[in-house]
């Protein structure tokens, strides 16, 4: 069963999602050791906006 191909980012991200974490927890989202802290979800959330705002270059060529 080896060699499975993951073909988007999204579907890898789901697959180690619902992976039992190496920690014993069947959710990672229970092991304190995975899951993100506040802060770090704080800064994803920054990381994520910032990638989805549109190019200023954009607003040059218009
Ligand atoms: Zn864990």
């Amino acid at each position: 069963m080896a060699g499975r191909i993951c073909r988007t980012a999204e579907e890898a991200f789901r697959l180690g999602w619902e992976e039992p974490c190496d920690h014993g927890f069947a959710d990672p989202g229970e092991c304190r050791t995975c899951r993100l802290s506040d802060a770090e979800i704080a800064r994803l959330a920054v990381l994520l906006n910032g990638l989805a705002t549109p190019a200023p270059a954009e607003r040059l060529a218009a």
